[in-house]
């Protein structure tokens, strides 16, 4: 594997070292084709994870979590994202729409609650902006939570929430106001999985297997104050603060995929003969294996560059847009690449190109699309 010259703890070596030996030990190909297969949620992998302390890597001490920062979280799901990428996922959705948003705009009592548990895996968050007629156009979210003396009644429809199967609470985008303003009047409210008046409905994916993705309807579902993460109304800015932290944690999920890629493809070209040579030895393979090492590098660099910006405290959507549109992109063409590279072989179930290159498509789409990126990255630029 390359380097891409970034410094790095003996703490942070071992963190991802230790979750390497992991997935070689007890996580390996067959345990992730099975649960691909079987469309089942790696819940042994995730468990361990919780009891070994890695769930709670960005989660403060003081809330029993690993005191790291963003760039170690980033570390993690690297590697968590080379063995298993559905796994990544579950555990980005942790640290992302659970972890960070309690921490960062929680009360003190919904961080002594849930922190702990979300950093020993006890419980798990999954999200849910999007809507039938609410995509791209995040602000156009029509799920009313209408006051009551103590909370809210919430009645609408969320599509493709992922994670729902295995989650304990889902971080909901509400409207709460109707004003001409369509950025305000959007609150988030954190909704236990079992609240009566919520029903789902898994949808059929070309990939993401293993967690999933679901349709979720809300008819007069209660949720009591305690419950709301953000002021009433202005959830705005968190809901971009959280989109933003999102962006960096799939990117980092996904570049360690990217790497999983590159690595089969490399090794099948070394040692699959055709015309009495190594097929590595054509041009024309080399070539895509280099270009393929060029993404993978890149997308890597630019996770770490956002990564410690994030933990200086500086936030910039741009790097947020050009890391997320980069990374998923690159992942998307090495799975392509690299499944061309072992041919026939390369389009069966038996090996995990196809699986790349199904996981792959959905990261132009989901999170905010790649026109929607450049869409941001065009307007810091005064267009
Ligand atoms: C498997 C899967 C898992 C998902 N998981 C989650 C989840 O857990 N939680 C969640 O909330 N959402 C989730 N999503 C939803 C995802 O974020 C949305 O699908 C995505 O934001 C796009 O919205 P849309 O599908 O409604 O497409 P639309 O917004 O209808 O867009 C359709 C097309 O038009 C383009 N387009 C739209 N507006 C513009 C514009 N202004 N400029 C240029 N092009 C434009 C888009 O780029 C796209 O190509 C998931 C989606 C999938 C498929």
């Amino acid at each position: 594997m390359s380097d891409v010259d970034v410094e790095t703890t003996d703490e942070q070596r071992l963190l991802q070292e230790s979750v390497r030996e992991l997935f070689a030990k007890r996580y390996d190909r067959a345990y992730v084709r099975e649960c691909d297969r079987d469309h089942r949620p790696p819940v042994e992998a995730f468990g361990e994870l919780g009891r070994l302390g890695y769930l709670g890597v960005s989660i403060p001490s003081e809330y029993d979590g690993g005191g790291g920062g963003v760039f170690d979280a980033a570390l993690l799901l690297e590697e968590l994202g080379k063995g298993f990428l559905d796994l990544a996922f579950w555990v980005f959705r942790n640290l992302g729409h659970g972890a960070h948003a309690i921490h960062a705009y929680g009360t003190e009592e919904q961080k002594k609650q849930l922190l702990p548990r979300l950093a020993r895996g006890e419980v798990s968050v999954c999200f849910a902006l999007t809507e039938p007629d609410s995509g791209s156009d995040a602000a156009a979210v029509r799920t009313a939570a209408t006051r009551t003396d103590d909370g809210y009644l919430v009645t609408g429809q969320k599509i493709f929430c992922s994670g729902f199967k295995v989650s304990d609470y889902v971080l909901t985008v509400t409207r709460t106001g109707t004003g001409a303003r369509k950025h305000h009047g959007i609150t988030l409210l954190l909704i236990p999985t079992d609240s009566p008046g919520l029903t789902s409905r898994p949808l059929d994916t070309l990939g993401h297997w293993p967690l999933g993705t679901t349709q979720l309807y809300f008819d007069e579902v209660r949720v009591p104050d305690e419950n709301r993460i953000g002021p009433h109304d202005d959830g705005w800015p968190v809901l971009m603060d959280v989109l933003e932290f999102e962006r960096l944690c799939l990117s980092a999920a996904r570049a360690g995929a990217a790497q999983s890629a590159l690595t089969d493809a490399l090794e099948y070209a070394k040692q699959r003969h055709q015309f009495g040579h190594p097929i590595g030895e054509y041009q024309a393979v080399s070539h895509k294996l280099a270009e393929m090492q060029m993404m993978v590098d890149i997308s890597r660099m630019l996770v770490y560059r956002y990564a410690s910006r994030l933990d200086r405290g500086v936030n910039t959507i741009r790097d947020a847009a050009m890391l997320k549109l980069y990374a998923c992109e690159a992942y998307k063409a090495v799975a392509d690449m690299g499944l061309q590279i072992l041919g026939g072989y390369g389009y069966t179930m038996e090996y995990d190109l196809q699986r790349h290159l199904r996981d792959s498509r959905l990261g132009t789409i989901g999170a905010g699309t790649s026109e929607i990126q450049r869409n941001i990255i065009a307007k810091t630029m005064g267009l």
